[in-house]
């Protein structure tokens, strides 16, 4: 339904806020100020007031730009996966994160220089592959419950010399329920005491049954130290990313989720996104979450300038009014004021909800009791 605060309904009929809170409160109705309330509440408030109300449903900026209109499937394009790394502590996840960046990177350009932002993009067999650097099902879930739905595959990590442990349990459950197509990479296998035929008994219990066993789970043992199996790895990712079949419009307003954000102290606030829809580029205005950008600059993951950003790439983003929230999304609006807006609206909307939250709660009755 539609909505109005306390205080633009009280301008409309050029009385002070206090006097509609005061209505308010003899209908039995707490508010404040900068309190939402809804339509039939306001015309009973207004009419009380003398006032004649029609309620006229015009849709706000926030609403508008918020909306994913549909795209056409004609303007479609295959966009690149993008995998999370997650499993058991200890088990190989940042130094599997690192030996494929590494072997990457090496490989294309000989002394290459990465930067930490939280993600970043391989090629194999002149296919892209996007992996979010932040491992661990923590990531995850806070992204998840900001409704962000990022990952296209996951990387189930098990050591081999110690088996399937309890985050194992809960990265299986956290990729199944958000219905992320999992792929178990069974590491250490350097290790003497490797054991990968036991860590795929042990995952059938949760349903995950290898391929060679007659499943439908792909299994890849590989050796973060070593580097063996990277490859066969790479060439599997690109396989499952096949079969989803991702695509992406990138002729339109770039919209995504934040990676990483953090406070720098020469730079402000700097954040990681990745585009998720659209192109990004510099000069666009931008709402996430609570705060608003106008895009500065942009770098890479090798930390070179672009001016662009296409669907699932993961970039630096320089602008932001104050640093947003991992997991936050975010979506590109036709200019500063209007991500101004939406973003000081957003904010304002979150004090009175965290206010109200940690308010007592007075009825009428204890009021009139005292
Ligand atoms: P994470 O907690 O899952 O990120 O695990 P790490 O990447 O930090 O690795 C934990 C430990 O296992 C470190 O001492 C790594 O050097 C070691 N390790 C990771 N992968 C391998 C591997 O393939 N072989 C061997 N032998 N050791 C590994
Ligand atoms: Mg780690």
């Amino acid at each position: 339904g539609e909505f109005i605060t306390v205080k633009e309904l009280a301008e409309k009929m050029k009385k002070s806020p206090a006097e509609v809170i005061k209505k308010l409160m003899m209908l039995g109705v707490m508010a404040t100020i900068n309190q939402e309330i809804d339509a039939d509440t306001a015309t009973i408030v207004a009419q009380e007031f003398g006032f004649e109300v029609e309620v006229k449903v015009e849709q706000d900026a926030e609403t508008l730009y918020m909306q994913e209109p549909e795209d056409d499937p004609a303007d479609l394009q295959p966009r690149p996966c993008v995998v999370t790394v997650m499993g058991h502590v200890d088990h190989g996840k940042t130094s599997l994160l690192d030996a494929i960046r590494e072997t990457n990177v090496t490989a294309t350009e000989a002394g290459g220089i990465t930067q930490h932002i939280g993600a970043y993009q391989v090629e194999h067999n002149n296919k892209k592959i996007t992996f979010l650097d932040t491992p661990g099902h923590e990531a995850f879930t806070a992204m998840r419950a900001r409704g962000a739905k990022v990952t296209d595959i996951a990387i189930l990590v098990v050591a081999a010399d110690d088996g399937v442990m309890p985050q194992t349990v809960e990265a299986i459950n956290h990729a199944k329920a958000a219905g992320v197509p999992i792929i178990v990479a069974i590491n250490k296998i350097d290790r003497p005491d490797a054991n990968p035929e036991r860590v795929k008994q042990q995952l059938t219990e949760y349903g995950l049954v290898a391929e060679e066993w007659g499943g439908d789970t792909i299994m890849v043992p590989v050796s973060a130290k070593t580097r063996q199996g990277l490859e066969d790895l790479l060439e599997m990712i690109l396989l499952v990313a096949e079969m989803l079949e991702l695509k992406a419009n990138p002729n339109r307003p770039a919209r995504g989720t934040v990676i990483e954000a953090e406070l720098d102290k020469g730079r402000g606030p700097v954040a990681t996104v990745l585009v998720q829809n659209g192109t990004l580029s510099v000069g666009d205005n931008l709402v996430a979450g609570t705060t608003w950008a106008r895009v500065r600059a942009m770098m890479d993951y090798k930390g070179r300038r672009v001016k662009k950003a296409t669907p699932s790439m993961p970039v630096e983003v320089l602008g932001f009014s104050e640093v947003p929230y991992a997991g936050d999304q975010f979506f590109v609006v036709p200019d500063e004021k209007t991500a101004r807006q939406i973003a000081e609206k957003r904010a304002s909307r979150k004090r009175e909800e965290e206010f109200r939250a940690a308010m007592p709660r007075v009825s009428l009755e204890d009021l009139f009791n005292q």
